[in-house]
């Protein structure tokens, strides 16, 4: 259930409103609307009964949440969420680019792929210093050693970094250097990790599980946020299917699912959900218009040497194609009032 103040709520009307909630053993959680607060009832909702909630003062209206993820849902929190990354706004109409190699490889390649993705206008940088691979005999990743290049890379070019954190032990290391963490696909499912990073103030890219449903996916997010981190992104990056000439489905219609369903953002990466460089512009720009909040690249200055994802990932001059692409169709459904927010 929740609770939708008036648009003139005082602060004491939200307080009281609290303490109602809190007086029959359930725990309330204020969110932060544009124009309205609304308080979230955690708990059975049948205790809600004994008090008149719906009679307080600053009271609107109550709304029962039928779905299992409450925090994340849309019903619960009916605007659109910003979520801002080091003062980069994902959400709310502003398209925002994470590019970036697979792997952090070494200083060089990876100071030399910031200054390729700070060229093409992306806000982030992606790198893994800790990374899932399917092999134990492929690259691992170099850990703290990349996060500190990452950081370096934030400092010469001013992006933001955006990289995973694969073990609960790592959290704390990642959180120092990064601006968001990413949750990997493998990992979507793993709770211990998402309680972890539900208890850090960093926000959270959370890719969509291999084989995970649109239900799954979000009850995921609500593990986080039900440690008390708001600021969740969704990425969809591909699921598996029968199909095997791609290396994933790209389930473009989660994008729209996940924006009638929730609040959060949702970015879309087309390189993993491809798995071929020649189909990241066209999965790019098809997710602009679908209605995406922002995209993740894979970029590396010489894909063919790449340590991990080589053909996936864009050279430069494809990279830089793809980001002017995309940024006349962002233009052009923002100036055509035909960009898709809430559905
Ligand atoms: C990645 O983005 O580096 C990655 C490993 O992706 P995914 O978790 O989607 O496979
Ligand atoms: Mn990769």
């Amino acid at each position: 259930m929740v609770i939708i103040m008036n648009t003139d709520a005082t602060t004491q009307n939200i307080h009281d409103v609290v303490e109602a909630i809190e007086s029959v053993g359930l725990e309330a959680k204020i969110m932060e609307g544009i124009q309205q607060k609304i308080v979230g009832v955690i708990g059975d909702k049948t205790r809600m009964a004994s008090i008149a909630i719906d009679a307080m003062e600053g009271v609107e209206k109550s709304v029962e949440i039928s779905k299992s993820y409450k925090l994340a849902s849309r019903e619960f929190h009916p605007q659109s969420s910003i979520i801002n990354v080091a003062g980069v706004k994902i959400g709310g109409g502003n398209l925002v680019v994470m590019a970036g190699p697979c792997a952090v490889e070494s200083r060089e390649q990876l100071l030399a792929s910031a200054k390729i993705v700070k060229a093409g206008g992306a806000q982030l940088l992606r790198g893994g210093a800790y990374k899932p691979r399917t092999s134990p005999y492929s690259f691992q990743g170099l850990e703290e050693e990349g996060l500190k290049y990452l950081a370096e890379a934030r400092e010469l070019t001013g992006l933001r970094i955006v990289t995973e954190v694969t073990e609960v032990e790592a959290v704390e290391s990642v959180c120092k250097y990064a601006d968001m963490l990413q949750v990997g696909a493998r990992n979507m499912q793993n709770f211990r990790l998402l309680k972890e990073v539900g208890r850090c103030n960093k926000p959270v890219l959370l890719k969509r599980g291999l084989a995970a449903t649109l239900n799954e996916w979000l009850n995921a997010a609500e593990y986080i946020m039900n440690e008390g981190n708001q600021n969740v992104v969704f990425c969809e990056r591909g699921i598996r299917t029968y199909e095997t000439y791609t290396r994933n489905t790209l389930d473009l219609s989660a994008v729209a699912a996940i924006k009638h369903l929730s609040h959060l953002p949702v970015i879309v990466d087309p390189s993993h959900g491809t798995g071929k460089w020649r189909m990241v512009k066209p999965m790019a720009f098809a997710a602009v218009a679908a209605g995406a909040d922002g995209l993740m690249l894979e970029v590396h200055p010489n894909p063919s040497k790449a340590l991990s994802d080589g053909p996936q990932s864009l050279t430069p001059d494809n990279y830089m194609e793809v980001m002017r692409g995309v940024k006349e169709i962002t233009m052009f459904l923002h100036k055509q009032g035909l960009a898709i927010d809430t559905l």
